[in-house]
């Protein structure tokens, strides 16, 4: 690897953390990532600064405030209005060069994920992905990054030792946001920007919004794995009687059956619902991730030696096309005597 950028002997005990947002709010993500952060800069007594790019986005800095920043470092242009890769590297370069923060950290959505490998190849220091948990090393002021590997078979632990920042990305769900103090001040550092249309390579024609589920949001989760061959209507029928969303395992996303934002697991979406219903799973680690922290797990699997059954508060050994269809029809019974 190329020479550093810059290492620990030039860096501020600093966390920073990249506020991605759309539609006039903060993503959740970041909102994970600072509640995490700030318990990690509290421990180390260092300084928790948002990094905020955009365009008129001034009020957001004062939401990440709330949720636990310092202070904002705050780049406003009118080419910074949507996310492009070029323009973000650009600005997001300048600002840790100015600055030189111990650590990075972003949200594994798609633009985070974008950015920060571009960015860690800039500065040339390491870039832990999809991490499953963060602790600091304040005696040495290292980054521990918790991933998990070899099928979940290995949580091994990452550490950037001398290069600068420390960087890590963590997806939707992993962290809990914790409910935002209004009453939290803070600073907000504008910094100049020059940007020009020929820095950026890539033209934004036009913008399709499709429909967009969170599922970290659902308090309901009605999950189909392989063993549903494909058939998802009935779980939909269950998950809108519990007011709640469906998810999947990855074999029905790869096959095409349902949206790749409904998978829940490693490298999809770690859930906390209520209640999570997960029917013809066989309970592979990669996916437990994504639902071991729902309040209450039920499964159904024919199989009666399925390890999902491992994870679950209760189980019914039993065919999902039997054991879904009844479920259904006893919930609907059930509030047809109650509105009766
Ligand atoms: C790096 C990596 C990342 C991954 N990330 C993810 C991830 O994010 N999410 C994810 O889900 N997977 C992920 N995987 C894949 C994961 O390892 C498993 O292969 C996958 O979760 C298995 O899905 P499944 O349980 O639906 O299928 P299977 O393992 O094939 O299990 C199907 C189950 O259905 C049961 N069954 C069959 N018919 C019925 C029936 N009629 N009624 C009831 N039960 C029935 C069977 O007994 C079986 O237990 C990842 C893999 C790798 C290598």
């Amino acid at each position: 690897m190329a020479g550093t950028v810059y290492g620990p002997e030039e860096e501020h005990k600093e966390i920073w953390v990249f506020l991605e947002y759309a539609d006039g709010a903060l993503e959740g993500v970041c909102l994970e990532l600072l509640s995490k952060a700030r318990q990690l800069a509290d421990e180390a007594g260092w300084r928790l600064t948002g990094l905020l790019m955009g365009h008129q986005a001034a009020p957001l800095a004062d939401h990440a405030i709330a949720h636990g920043a310092d202070r904002v470092v705050s780049a406003d242009h009118p080419l910074l209005e949507s996310f492009t890769v070029d323009a973000f590297t650009d600005v997001a370069f300048q600002a840790l060069l100015e600055e030189k923060p111990t650590v990075l950290l972003l949200g594994a959505t798609p633009n985070g994920r974008d950015l920060a490998g571009r960015l860690a190849v800039r500065l040339r220091t390491g870039l832990t992905a999809d991490c499953t948990d963060l602790r600091l090393d304040v005696r040495r002021g290292i980054l521990v990054s918790e991933v998990s590997g070899f099928g979940g078979g290995v949580l091994a632990l990452i550490e950037t030792a001398d290069r600068r920042p420390q960087m890590a990305t963590v997806r939707p769900g992993v962290f809990v946001a914790e409910e935002p103090d209004r009453g939290r001040t803070g600073e907000i550092v504008p910094i100049s920007v020059e940007l020009s249309p020929e820095d950026i390579r890539t033209r934004i024609v036009e913008r399709v919004r499709g429909e967009r589920v969170d599922l970290t949001q659902a308090p309901a989760l009605v999950v189909g794995g392989r063993g549903m061959d494909g058939q998802f209507g009935i779980l939909r029928e269950l998950a809108e009687l519990l007011g709640g969303e469906v998810g999947a395992t990855r074999p029905p996303v790869d096959e095409g059956h349902i949206e790749r934002e409904r998978q829940i697991g490693q490298t999809g979406v770690v859930c906390r619902p209520k209640v999570a219903i997960v029917c013809g799973a066989s309970g592979a680690f990669h996916f437990v991730v994504g639902v071991q922290d729902a309040d209450v797990v039920i499964a159904v699997n024919s199989d009666p030696e399925a390890p999902i059954f491992e994870h679950a508060d209760y189980f019914v050994v039993g065919d999902a096309f039997e054991v879904v269809p009844a479920l259904v029809h006893a919930l609907r019974s059930e509030r047809e005597v109650s509105y009766a």
